[in-house]
């Protein structure tokens, strides 16, 4: 398998940099990002190419930064796109897809893409330790990849996530550190970490690789579509990374010929808990204003000084899009209307998507006749507790149909069975 990768390149400067470890420019430390040679790609790319590979995300395998075949996370993506009528009727729209990645292989959620390209990169540029600041599904994912590659794995996450994902990550054989402090707490002692052991961080010294993998997202949504993109997307923002990189997904496939020009709006949507890139959205300012103490159930997108926030602001802007927030209880309903309507079980972050896109959709912002795609980031087994509070309990009775029998009465009268 050929490389496509010409290098690194600053965010901000342009400034070029070696494939290498590495995730600032350090002129202005800029972010870096991957720079592909699209002509060569061009070449040999083609839609019945990709129709012909297994659906996975490496069926985009010249898009993604790796220079031989990938060595982690061979089956992840390829997660449904689904048509959801019954709730586009609640929400009063015409056409609305889902894109489920509470189903992606082998950790149920959308990191398990991003994991895929950076222990791959990892694994070829020889680190044989790895590591993550993670809010907890990119702790699950990069625990149970690494166990299946052989890989020691540390993972910091603050020590007041939940249950469940501490236990999903633990499972994995993985060394789990949780700290006392908030995930940019968390961050910054996974920095000194990196620097000091040279291990290969995810998200840190492995970031513009890592990163690179959310685009198969987007690749998915536009092939599922029949090589189309949708004129909405809403996805939850965090670290504010994917966001852009479905939008740079539909410009490089556009830029190869596969689709048309996309006209795209993107619409980010956070936790009032912590809305640091909704804010800076909402108010009009450029760079966002950090949120010190996230304070949310939406555990997962509790970033409080976004990596990508700037950007992921400017392609909100930029694209038409906008932005918004919810409360708890909000992403609390959500969850139980996503899983009611369309059977499926999203965590918190689901939540927050469909609970934004109503909000949007009733403020004007979504019109109600375009297609619209929401992204699914997580499953909703990994916060539980998050929707116990709008659910009835089950009625418990004894082993007779007479028993039954006045349940389903008060079943078929609208009323609940418990009384
Ligand atoms: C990490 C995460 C996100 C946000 O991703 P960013 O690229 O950091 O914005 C969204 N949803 C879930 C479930 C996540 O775990
Ligand atoms: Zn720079």
């Amino acid at each position: 398998m050929a490389s496509f990768v010409r290098g690194l390149k600053c965010r901000l400067c342009g400034k070029l940099y070696p494939v290498e470890p590495t995730n600032f420019c350090t002129d202005d430390f800029g972010p870096l990002e991957v720079d592909y040679d699209y002509d060569a790609i061009k070449s040999v790319l083609t839609r019945e190419a990709i129709a012909a590979r297994p659906f996975n995300m490496w069926r985009y395998r010249e898009l993604l930064p790796l220079d031989e075949a990938p060595l982690v996370g061979l089956q992840v993506g390829g997660t449904p796109l689904v048509r959801a009528n019954r709730l586009a009727a609640i929400l009063g729209v015409s056409r609305l897809w889902i894109k489920n990645d509470a189903v992606n292989f082998p950790t149920l959620s959308f990191k398990d893409r991003v994991v895929a390209v950076a222990l791959s990169k990892a694994k070829e540029f020889g680190f044989n330790t790895v590591g993550c600041a993670s809010t907890g599904n990119l702790a699950n994912s990069v625990a149970a990849n690494a166990a299946s590659a052989g890989l020691e794995a540390y993972i910091f996450v603050p020590a007041d996530l939940e249950r469940a994902k501490i236990l999903g990550t633990s499972v994995y054989g993985a060394n789990v550190i949780g700290v006392r402090g908030t995930y940019d707490e968390v961050n910054r002692l996974c920095t000194q970490v990196a620097f000091k052991y040279g291990w290969g961080f995810v998200n840190i010294n492995l970031r513009p690789f890592y990163a690179e993998g959310s685009k198969s997202m987007g690749f998915e949504i536009a092939e599922q579509l029949g090589w189309k993109t949708p004129r909405h997307v809403v996805a939850p923002m965090a670290g504010g990374s994917l966001i852009g990189k479905i939008q740079k997904a539909f410009q490089e496939l556009a830029l190869l010929g596969l689709i048309d020009q996309p006209r795209c709006s993107f619409y980010g949507a956070q936790a009032t808990g912590c809305n640091p890139i909704s804010d800076a959205v909402k108010t009009g300012k450029e760079t966002h204003r950090p949120v010190r103490k996230p304070n949310t159930i939406a555990k997962s997108l509790a970033i409080g000084d976004p990596a990508d926030g700037y950007f992921a602001a400017k392609v909100i802007r930029e694209s038409g899009g906008w932005s918004e927030d919810v409360s708890d209880p909000e992403i609390s309903e959500a969850m139980a209307l996503l899983a009611k309507t369309e059977g499926i079980f999203a965590e918190t972050a689901g939540g927050v998507t469909v609970a934004v896109t109503r909000k949007l959709i009733e403020q004007g912002r979504i019109p109600r006749d375009e297609d619209i795609v929401l992204c699914i980031t997580g499953n909703g087994l990994k916060t539980q507790d998050a929707v116990a509070g709008c659910l009835t309990e089950p009625a418990v009775i004894g082993t007779s149909l007479e028993e039954f029998e006045p349940l389903l009465d008060r079943s078929r009268e609208g009323q609940p069975l418990l009384v």
